[in-house]
């Protein structure tokens, strides 16, 4: 029986991983699930998976946990700490699927204690990307890509050698307002930007996808993971969602992944990696999709994607403060303090105010630096938005 703990459990792609684990109950030993705010879910999988431990990050809901669990022999513990403990217990495959920057610690934890790390969660290598490969290689840890992009580029690299790389290529849909013009844009209310016409997922990435935040992510996740030049990393606009990335290669060949538009594939192959195994997506019939575009995404109405290569020319904590901002000037458009648009004025002015900063160019990546600089844009972005209004 493997070994398995899912932090995020609650979420999107953590329900897809349980749904994967629930078919197989016989190959697997669920140690830990997290959660947050979702108790009486977490609750409820926590028994179905005869988890040991639940933990919600919200300690103020403790007693609830305990209360939902009571009687069925999982332990009930809160609070981020709880989770870093969680973390720390052994096991065989981690699911990183916590939402933002809190997913940094639990997957840095459970790669010291010798866990194979499936990650999802990309703020972890846009925060941290050197700190995060770094304990994988310390530890003798491995980390497998769960976005479904990075998913794609990795399974085109099977067998192949990174010198004959030349470009990579990850997809966008375009999210939802793809065909919207930048004066609409800027009137786009949250809830307009909350539904995405291919994938369903989380708000906050599907909120990301239409402001190619998103994208701009996962920019910086591919040079990170797959430690290539960020001027190899290209992005195309592709509003099908089946091509989810191409490798390029100095003979000329393309070798593109094409998959349906659902994330247990990407959890399924890092869960059963570096064998294949049936899974229940859907097959794709090509003849019925008949046609699949592909367009340069336009830099005027998506400035993140802009500011992506402006991170990754900068280095060092520079993901770290664009990750926070980021994260802030979405909280921003959800409570309706700040437009769509002006998501990428503060993170752009956030950078610009801290990138003079010393302590951002010289410090050594550790967590404590991650968590300060994080601290720092965060408390940054919150004066740029209190100036904007
Ligand atoms: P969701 O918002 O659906 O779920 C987030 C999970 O994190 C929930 O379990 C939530 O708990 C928990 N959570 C929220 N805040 C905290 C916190 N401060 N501390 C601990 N746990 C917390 O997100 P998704 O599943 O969509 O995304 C998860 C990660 O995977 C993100 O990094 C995202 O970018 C990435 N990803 C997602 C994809 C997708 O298809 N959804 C695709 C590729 C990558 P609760 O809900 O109980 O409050
Ligand atoms: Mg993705």
């Amino acid at each position: 029986m493997r070994k398995v703990s899912i932090f995020g459990a609650t979420g999107s792609i953590g329900q897809n991983t349980i749904d994967l684990i629930a078919r197989d109950m016989a190959s697997y030993a669920v140690v830990a699930l997290s959660g947050g705010q979702n108790i009486q879910q977490l609750a409820k999988d926590a028994i179905r998976l005869r988890a040991d431990v639940a933990v919600t990050a919200d300690e103020a809901r403790l007693e609830e946990l305990r209360a939902a669990l009571a009687g069925s022999g999982v332990e009930a513990a809160a609070g981020a700490e709880a989770i870093a403990e969680a973390a720390a217990r052994p096991a065989d495959w981690v699911m990183s699927a916590i939402v933002g920057a809190a997913g940094l610690r639990p997957g840095l934890v459970a790669l010291e204690q010798g866990a194979t790390l499936a990650l999802a969660n990309k703020e972890s290598l846009v925060t941290a990307g050197a700190l995060i490969m770094g304990t994988a290689e310390r530890c003798g840890g491995q980390i497998l890509p769960v976005d479904s992009e990075h998913s794609a580029v990795f399974q085109g690299l099977v067998g192949e050698d990174m010198s004959a790389v030349e470009r990579i290529i990850i997809t966008a849909s375009g999210g939802a307002f793809r065909d919207w013009s930048l004066d609409d844009m800027a009137k786009a209310t949250p809830e307009q930007a909350s539904s995405h016409p291919n994938w369903n997922m989380g708000q906050r990435i599907t909120i990301d996808s239409a402001s190619m935040f998103n994208k701009a992510l996962e920019v910086i996740e591919t040079k990170e993971f797959f430690r290539c030049p960020h001027e190899m990393i290209e992005v195309l606009v592709h509003p099908e969602s089946m091509v989810h990335a191409l490798v390029g290669f100095n003979d000329g060949a393309l070798m593109a992944h094409v998959g349906p538009p659902d994330m247990r594939h990407a959890i399924g192959y890092a869960l059963h990696y570096p064998e294949r195994q049936k899974l229940p997506v859907e097959r794709l019939d090509l003849s019925k999709i008949g046609s699949l575009h592909f367009r340069d995404p336009d830099l005027e109405r998506y400035p993140a994607l802009r500011l992506a290569h402006e991170v990754l020319a900068m280095g060092g904590l520079a993901g770290a403060t664009f990750n926070a901002a980021k994260e802030i000037a979405l909280d921003g458009f959800i409570d309706h303090r700040i437009g769509f648009l002006q998501m990428a004025e503060v993170v752009e002015e956030v950078l610009e105010r801290l990138s003079a900063s010393q302590c951002l160019k010289n410090a050594e990546m550790t967590l404590d630096t991650v968590t300060e600089t994080d601290h720092l844009a965060r408390k940054t972005a919150l004066e740029v938005i209190a100036e904007l209004n």
